[in-house]
């Protein structure tokens, strides 16, 4: 503990959190969002204007420093309740995901979706909320969308779906297109 300079932290920040001698968390006990993560609710005078900072990233922010953009901070603990900075590690949200122990963290485990594609390299695609989605999946989605919108009352099939190998729509309009640049 003696690594980090709390008097940078406020008083009433420093007071929002008791450390734990068995686990080393410094467990916040402050307000507790939905989340699980603790909150911290200060005012800045000059600006008037209120903040809310996950407790985390804030004592983070103070005794370590800025979290670098499009980072997220990692509970190596486990617990979201904690603000000790030693347990806290900036990753890639998609790391974060991967490591996690929640639902997500079991879906980021997840090796293959429900039909069997992989869930990796070009295949996996993750959205803003963290969510996964199969490429494949979804190609053959717009795939039977296109078709039933051409021809009404028809009954494609997933089985009807040409695999990704043949060549195309968009990707013959666009040699066309090639072809005629050249
Ligand atoms: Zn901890
Ligand atoms: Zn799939």
């Amino acid at each position: 503990m003696a690594r980090y300079d709390l008097s940078r932290l406020p008083e009433r920040c420093r007071n929002s959190f008791r450390v734990s001698e068995r686990t080393g968390c410094w467990n916040w006990i402050g307000t507790i969002l939905n989340t699980g993560y603790g909150s911290f609710r200060y005012k800045l005078r000059r600006m008037g204007k209120t903040h809310q900072p996950s407790a985390h990233r804030f004592c983070y922010g103070l005794l370590v420093g800025p979290i670098p953009k499009g980072l997220t901070l990692d509970h190596l603990c486990r617990n979201r309740r904690c603000v000790n900075p030693e347990h806290l590690e900036p990753v890639t949200l998609r790391e974060n995901l991967r490591r996690g122990v929640g639902f997500a963290g079991r879906n980021a485990r997840k090796v293959r979706c429900k039909r069997g594609h992989p869930f990796s390299g070009d295949n996996l695609r993750i959205n803003a909320l963290g969510e996964r989605h199969c490429r494949e999946c979804l190609r053959i989605k717009a795939w039977l969308w296109l078709r039933r919108s051409e021809s009404p009352g028809t009954d494609w099939r997933w089985e009807d779906v040409p695999p990704r190998s043949v060549t195309s729509r968009t990707s013959r309009r666009r040699q066309k297109a090639k072809r005629a640049a050249s």
